[in-house]
């Protein structure tokens, strides 16, 4: 399964948001307070990829998020 949900951000680097209006891939390594993981968690959008790659998030259609990996191609 190339992509999963998650109730926790620990044990992995990319946490994506899978809500159709989102779609977007967080670096749990350089997370910031706008990124808001805790309310993507509480939403119950947040997905894991495996590979746990940025690689995996893009070829799924997940668009960097702006704040902890930057070039957004929104
Ligand atoms: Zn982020």
């Amino acid at each position: 399964m190339p992509a999963y949900p998650t109730t926790t951000k620990y044990g992995f680097q990319y946490l994506g948001n899978s809500s159709p209006t989102k779609m977007e891939v967080h670096d749990l390594h350089c997370e910031k307070p706008q990124c808001q993981i805790s309310e993507i968690l509480r939403a119950g959008h947040a997905v894991r990829f495996a590979p746990d790659t940025l690689a995996e998030a893009k070829r799924l259609g997940y668009d960097n998020c702006a704040y902890c990996i930057g070039g957004s191609t929104r």
